[in-house]
């Protein structure tokens, strides 16, 4: 079998299967590496009450990572501020537009920190709403991931970012502010565009960035030995129930990228390229062989 990595996945240990259960059916296709991204309070039941619900948030996401470790997997862990959080705060939460922007600054600032003891590895998911929204929440989750991306360049952190999908629009939304803040090339390569497609992906590598791309069924079939391995995988599975296999199953991707080994041009080292070497570069996690 080839080693299998997921670049972005989400596990919930309330409502879902949670990251021991995953870890071991992934393990058992495999999956050798997670990228643990934590999801936002309430989808772990976390009643919100300002900033102590993205620190529980934090606390379930270090146990989760212990548990995937335990079942023998590797793991990074990501915790964010997610954009459509934006959305939810001022929506259902009643929040000030600037009292969100604050408590994003605060609960990214807190993450940074967290980053720097080495607790965690990175940032996210940070970045911008998918779907049309209001101008002022556009701006503040704007506003949010540029923070990050500055605390990315003083704390060598790597950020997740959440965006839309309008190629090299969505690349130059963050390279100008990028430029601007003075990311190092070694911190621009640990900025991931998340659920990129896999033109954005090529390009977002290019100019010193690295993306994951959606390993549903579909796209690997699409994608492998077709695009030039410069990518990462991602599952990005939300582990609820309501909403199952959403966006692809870690094992269904990988038992996928299993069936196309060998075929086409997807030989092994196309597949190490994206599976390892590009994982252990942005992680500083190594591939026991
Ligand atoms: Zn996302
Ligand atoms: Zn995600």
């Amino acid at each position: 079998m080839i080693p299998v990595a997921d670049g972005h996945t989400h596990t919930n240990p309330v409502r879902g299967l949670g990251a021991a259960a995953i870890a071991e059916r992934f393990k058992a296709v495999g999956g050798w590496f997670m990228a643990i991204v934590a999801l936002s309070p309430w989808h772990y039941g976390i009643e919100f009450n300002g900033f102590e619900s993205y620190a529980s948030t934090v606390d379930i996401l270090l146990r989760e990572c212990k548990a995937a470790s335990e079942a023998g997997i590797s793991v990074a862990c990501l915790a964010g501020f997610h954009p459509a959080d934006v959305d939810r705060l001022i929506d259902k939460y009643r929040m000030k537009p600037l009292d969100v922007l604050e408590l994003g600054f605060k609960v990214v600032e807190y993450e940074a920190k967290l980053c720097s003891e080495g607790q965690i590895d990175g940032i996210g998911e940070v970045g911008r709403q998918h779907y049309k929204t209001f101008p002022t929440r556009a701006i503040i989750s704007q506003m949010i991931l540029e923070r990050a991306l500055e605390l990315a360049k003083d704390y060598g952190c790597i950020v997740h970012m959440h965006l839309e999908q309008e190629g090299d629009t969505t690349i130059g939304l963050v390279d100008i502010p990028a430029k601007r803040i003075g990311l190092p090339n070694d911190v621009k390569r640990k900025i991931v565009f998340h659920h990129s497609k896999p033109g954005t992906a090529v390009k977002a590598y290019r100019r010193g960035y690295i993306a994951t791309v959606p390993g549903t069924p579909h796209l690997l079939m699409r994608v492998l030995g077709r695009v030039e391995p410069v990518f990462i995988l991602e599952s990005d599975h939300i582990d609820d129930p309501s909403r199952p296999g959403a966006v692809v199953y870690p094992w269904v991707m990988a038992e996928t990228i299993q069936k196309l080994y060998g075929k086409r041009e997807v030989g092994e080292d196309y597949l190490y390229r994206i599976n390892v070497d590009l994982v252990e570069k942005l992680y500083g996690v190594k591939y026991e062989y």
